[in-house]
């Protein structure tokens, strides 16, 4: 899926986030052996240099889950004009 990605239901259209007062997106790791989980951070490779400190202390902990959080818009189209 891309920031690209644009559905629909019905009236209904479903859009990723990108104006300019959406919130940002953000990165956390969390460890899938201990559940531990880095902040939520705008710079992935922040969220990765804790993976790489948490694996550090946990030599045994060497399976992880990437966590984005990506805002998204969702809006009701006009109703067509009725008696066109
Ligand atoms: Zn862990």
């Amino acid at each position: 899926m891309t920031a690209r990605t644009v559905f629909f239901f019905g009236n209904w259209t479903l859009q990723p986030d990108q104006e300019p007062d959406a919130e940002p997106i953000t990165y956390a790791m969390q460890c899938a052996v201990c559940e531990a989980c880095s902040a939520a951070v705008e710079d992935v490779t922040d969220a990765q240099g804790w993976t790489f400190r948490h694996a550090g202390s946990n030599p045994s902990h060497h399976t992880y889950r990437e966590v984005i959080t990506r805002p998204w818009r969702a809006w009701m189209a006009e109703p067509p004009p009725v008696g066109g």
